[in-house]
Formats: structure tokens, C-alpha cells, sequence
């Protein structure tokens, strides 16, 4: 038996006992699309595989996934199929039997090779990577700033983006950050020293809950790029401000002019 190599990303289904030979379309289909206990990774996959035997039986391109039993499954048993509350949480698919030049490369052959020894689970994700299938780009969360900065700039360019679902418990990751150290004596001066207001467009700078002006310290030179921490390379800046001497397209610009207003600032 021929081993094959699959290169689009699919699901590879066992049906198991559900699948006996000579079965019409209708129901190899019925068998494949549902009803699996399966993870969100399911979106990203392209093509259903059923599969029995270890070897490919039909293919199924996946247009969408929906709950366990909201369309109704003609060649299954009632105690089999249609039974919504014993698939609680469970998911199918609707799809359409795979175009020609996929089937003829993989039914027939087998898929054995792609699960491994006591692995129980019907299902395996083959070629299932971050990217969404839908978009071509890679959208799963992350604690990575400059990744998610990624991720939101390549999103903000598709066309009729779908409002997310979200996600309601976020992971926590650990996290080692090498930082500088900040001296407090600088930038209680710069505040102090700003009298209330942002040093660059005037506004007045909000009152905390404890009272004092919030102000934002802003060092001209990075401390990434090696800027100092001192009077002559802090501002104190509103946060509106703040933000933009960091991503402003003109952040040079307003970054040059400070220095030139402010006497106590130097270029560095
Ligand atoms: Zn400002
Ligand atoms: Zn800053």
C-alpha cells in the first residue's frame, strides 16, 4: 500500500465502526462530518478525509463547522445521529465531496503512517499551522507585543474582517523582560518641573485618584537606543502625545521640534 504525503492542511477522520464497504456517498458523507469532539484548530483545516482502514476513503472539502445535529442526518439511526443533547459541545461540518485533482492523489492510499500507536482520538490535524485558512494570515493570540503588532497590521488589510468571538479566558505566560532601570528623582522633576501640563501641546495633564497630575515621561533618545536618563533627554508629555512621539508617521518631526523649543532638552 502506497504511503502518501498530504500537503494541504486537513483532518483525517476515523470512522471506525460506522463504515462498512459498499456505502452509498450519502452516507460516507453522513459518517465523516459529524459528530466530533473536536477543538477550534477544526476552522483551519481545508479538507475532511474519511478515513477507515487506514486508507483515504472520500475526501470532503469543508465549507463550514456548526454544533453536533443542527443539520439533520438522513442515513444515521436515531439513537446514532440526531440525538442533539448527547452531542452537547460537539461539532460537524457541512461540505462537498473534494474536487477531482485532490481525490485522485489521495483515495485509496493510506494514511496509517499519520497516526501514531495508541493514539485513540478519531480525529488528526495534519498540516494544521497558525495561519487561518480564510485570511492566509496567522491570527491566533499571542503575548508576544511586536507578533501581536504583527498580527493586527496584517488583519487591518482584510477586506470585511468578522467581528471575533474572543477570547473569554486569556492564557497567562511567563515572561522575562530585561529592562532599564529609571531614576525617580528624574522623573518626578520633569513632572514637577512641567507645572501640570504636556510639553509638547500644552494640555493639562488629568488628576489621579491620588490627587497628583498625570503626566507621561517620555525619553526623547530611547533607553533601547541607548538615550540617557536625564533632564536634558525626558519630556513630560500628555498621553495623547506620549503615543504619538512613539508611532506619529511625523514622530521625528515632533521629536526635533521639542528639542528646539526646550532649552533644557539636547539632542543625543
Ligand atoms: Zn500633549
Ligand atoms: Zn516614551
Amino acid at each position: 500500500m502506497t504511503e502518501i504525503n498530504i500537503t494541504e492542511p486537513v483532518l483525517l477522520i476515523r470512522t471506525k465502526e460506522l463504515f462498512k464497504l459498499g456505502m452509498s456517498a450519502k452516507e460516507l458523507y453522513e459518517i465523516t462530518r459529524g459528530v466530533w469532539t473536536i477543538g477550534k484548530d477544526r476552522e483551519r483545516a481545508e479538507y475532511a478525509f474519511c478515513v477507515a482502514g487506514g486508507i483515504v476513503r472520500e475526501i470532503y472539502k469543508i465549507q463550514k463547522w456548526q454544533p453536533a445535529g443542527t443539520t439533520h442526518y438522513e442515513t444515521r439511526a436515531m439513537q446514532d445521529a440526531n440525538t442533539k443533547d448527547k452531542w452537547l459541545g460537539r461539532w460537524e461540518f457541512i461540505g462537498e465531496v473534494a474536487p477531482d485533482k485532490i481525490r485522485n492523489k489521495y483515495i485509496g492510499k493510506s494514511v496509517a503512517h499519520y497516526f501514531k500507536r495508541g493514539n485513540a482520538n478519531p480525529i488528526n490535524y495534519v498540516n494544521i499551522k497558525n495561519v487561518n485558512i480564510k485570511t492566509g494570515i496567522i491570527d491566533l493570540p499571542t503575548a508576544d507585543s511586536d507578533e501581536l503588532e504583527k498580527r493586527v497590521v496584517a488583519l487591518l488589510n482584510v477586506p470585511n474582517l468578522e467581528k471575533p468571538v474572543g477570547v473569554n479566558h486569556p492564557e497567562r505566560r511567563e515572561q522575562t523582560l530585561s529592562v532599564h532601570e529609571r531614576d525617580p528623582k528624574v522623573k518626578a522633576w520633569i513632572i514637577k518641573n512641567a507645572n501640570g501640563k504636556c510639553e509638547c501641546c500644552g494640555a493639562d495633564g488629568f488628576i489621579k485618584e491620588d490627587g497628583n497630575i498625570f503626566l507621561e515621561v517620555h525619553h526623547l533618545r530611547l533607553l533601547a537606543e541607548s538615550g540617557s536618563d536625564t533632564p536634558q533627554n525626558a519630556v513630560a508629555l500628555c498621553a495623547n502625545c506620549h503615543r504619538k512621539l512613539h508611532y506619529a508617521k511625523d514622530k521625528e518631526q515632533m521629536r526635533k521640534e521639542l528639542i528646539e523649543c526646550i532649552d533644557r532638552l539636547q539632542e543625543e
